[in-house]
C-alpha cells in the first residue's frame, strides 16, 4: 500500500519509530526502552481447518502479548490476508499505549490469522476460530488476556470464542469482549469505536471554535469503525463528503446519506453501485477536499506517494497506524494536524473494558451509563494530550505516547518488574 520510500513499514516498525520519538524526549535509558519495546510473549500457531470441499487447509495464527503491567493483556483479533507476526507485534504494542493513555486497567495484546474470510463460508470460519482458540487457549482468560473484534471479525466470532473457551474452563463471558448481547455483550460496544471517534472529532471542532455543521469529512473504510464514525458524525451535523470500502469510493460534496449507504452495503455486500454520489477509485477518497480526513481501514494508507495530493487540514486516525511514520513529520510541516490512533480509536477498548467489568460483576449496566463513561474517558484523554502538546510544543502523537509510557513505567517500578538503577 505504501510507495517505495515507505516500503517495509509494518506496524511493528511504525510502533517502534513512534515510541522512540517520545522516548528521546523523555530521555529514557536503553534498558527501559528495551523492556518497553519488546513483546512479553509471542505465540504462532498452526491452524488446520477442514474446508467445505473436504480438503484440509493449514492457516497461520498469532497472539502477541506486549504488556500486562497495568492489567490483563487486551486486544483485537484480525482476519486478513496481510496479517503477519510483525504487524500483530506492533498492533499489540499500540494496545498497551492506548489502554495506558485512556487510563484503563489493561495491558496490550493482539491476535490475527492470515486468511481471507471473504472467500470462506461461515462454517469454515467457525472451525478456524475454534481451532485457533484451541491453539492459544492456555494464554487467554478473563485475568490473562481478553481478545475483541478487529478487521473482519465481529460479535458472532467473539461468541464462538466465548463458547470454545467456556467448554474447557467453565462459563467465562469475561474471556472476550465484543460479544452478542445475549452472551454477555455490552450495550454500546458495537458502535463504540465510531462513537469514540465522533467524540474526539467533536472535541477538536470545539477547540477550533467551529460547529460541526460547518465541517466536511471524508471517511476511508466502511466497516465497523468507518460506518459508525460516519453515521455518528452525520447525526451531529457534519457533512460526510466521501466514503470508501475495499471495492469503491463514493463522493458527494453536498453530503452523503450514510444510513442509505449502510443499507446498500448491508444488502449488496459492498459500497460499489451506491447511487447516492459519484463512484470513484477508493484512493481518491483519501485525497478529496475535506476539512477532516478519517482513515478507518488499514495501516500505512497515508504515505509519501499521496502526501502531496492531500487536501485536508486534520487527520483523525480511526484505524490503527494509517499514517506512515516516515510521512508524519512532512504532514506536520505542511500544516496538517494528526490526531493519533491511540487516542482517536480508544472508544472500542473503553467499552470493551466496561463489558469485561460487567461480565466479572455479572451485572448489566444501562446504555446511558456507558455513554456517559465513554464520553468522560475520551474527553479526559483528549484534554490531557492537547494540554501536554501545547505546553511542550510537541506533536499530539508524541504527547499521547509520553503520557502512556509514563503510566506504564510508573506501574513497572511499583510492581518491581522493572527496577530503575538510579
Ligand atoms: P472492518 O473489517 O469492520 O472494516 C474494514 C473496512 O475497511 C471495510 O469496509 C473494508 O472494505 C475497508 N477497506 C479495506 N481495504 C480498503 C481500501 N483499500 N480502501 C478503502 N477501504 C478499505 O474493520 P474495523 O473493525 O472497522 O477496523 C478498521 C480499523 O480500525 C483497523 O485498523 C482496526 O485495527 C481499527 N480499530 C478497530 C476497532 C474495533 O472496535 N473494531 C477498535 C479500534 C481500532
Amino acid at each position: 500500500m505504501a510507495n517505495s520510500s515507505d516500503s517495509g513499514t509494518d506496524c511493528h516498525k511504525a510502533s517502534i519509530m513512534q515510541f522512540d520519538r517520545a522516548a528521546d524526549i523523555m530521555e529514557l535509558d536503553g534498558e527501559l526502552r528495551q523492556w518497553l519495546n519488546t513483546s512479553f510473549r509471542e505465540l504462532s500457531v498452526r491452524i488446520p481447518v477442514r474446508m467445505d470441499d473436504g480438503n484440509v487447509r493449514v492457516f497461520s495464527g498469532y497472539r502477541v502479548q506486549h504488556s500486562n503491567v497495568r492489567g490483563p493483556h487486551k486486544g483485537g483479533l484480525r482476519y486478513h490476508p496481510s496479517v503477519s507476526l510483525e504487524d500483530v507485534r506492533g498492533l499489540a504494542a499500540w494496545m498497551t499505549w492506548k489502554c495506558a493513555l485512556l487510563d484503563l486497567p489493561l495491558g496490550g495484546a493482539k491476535g490475527g490469522i492470515t486468511c481471507n474470510p471473504k472467500e470462506m463460508s461461515l462454517a469454515e470460519q467457525e472451525r478456524m476460530t475454534r481451532e485457533y482458540i484451541h491453539g492459544i487457549g492456555d494464554l487467554i482468560g478473563p485475568t490473562k488476556d481478553i481478545p475483541a473484534p478487529d478487521i473482519n471479525t465481529n460479535a458472532r466470532i467473539m461468541g464462538w470464542i466465548m463458547d470454545e473457551y467456556s467448554k474447557r474452563q467453565g462459563y467465562s463471558p469475561g474471556v472476550v469482549t465484543g460479544k452478542p448481547l445475549e452472551l454477555g455483550g455490552s450495550p454500546g460496544r458495537e458502535d463504540a469505536t465510531g462513537k469514540g471517534v465522533s467524540i474526539i472529532v467533536g472535541r477538536w471542532a470545539e477547540k477550533e471554535n467551529r460547529p460541526l455543521h460547518q465541517i466536511s469529512a471524508a471517511v476511508q473504510g466502511f466497516g465497523n469503525v468507518g460506518y459508525h464514525t460516519a453515521l455518528h458524525l452525520s447525526r451531529l451535523g457534519c457533512r460526510i463528503v466521501a466514503v470508501s470500502d475495499s471495492t469503491a469510493g463514493i463522493i458527494n460534496e453536498d453530503g452523503l446519506d450514510i444510513q442509505a449507504a449502510g443499507r446498500h452495503k448491508k444488502n449488496s455486500g459492498s459500497l460499489s453501485g451506491f447511487a447516492g454520489g459519484e463512484t470513484v477509485d477508493q484512493g481518491e477518497v483519501l485525497t478529496c477536499k475535506c476539512d477532516y480526513l478519517i482513515p478507518a481501514a488499514l495501516q500505512t494508507v497515508i504515505h509519501g506517494g499521496n502526501l502531496e495530493k492531500l487536501q485536508t487540514r486534520v487527520i483523525f486516525e480511526a484505524a490503527n497506524g494509517p499514517v506512515c511514520p516516515y510521512t508524519e513529520p512532512l504532514l506536520l510541516e505542511r500544516g496538517i494536524t494528526v490526531l493519533p490512533d491511540i487516542l482517536v480509536n480508544g472508544g472500542g477498548v473503553s467499552v470493551s473494558y466496561f463489558e469485561w467489568v460487567q461480565n466479572i460483576q455479572h451485572f448489566q449496566w444501562k446504555d446511558e451509563i456507558i455513554q456517559m463513561e465513554l464520553q468522560a474517558i475520551m474527553h479526559r484523554a483528549f484534554d490531557k494530550v492537547i494540554a501536554l502538546a501545547d505546553e511542550r510544543n510537541i506533536s499530539y502523537r508524541i504527547a499521547a505516547y509520553i503520557l502512556a509510557i509514563d503510566k506504564v513505567v510508573r506501574a513497572g517500578h511499583l510492581r518491581g518488574i522493572y527496577q530503575s538503577q538510579s
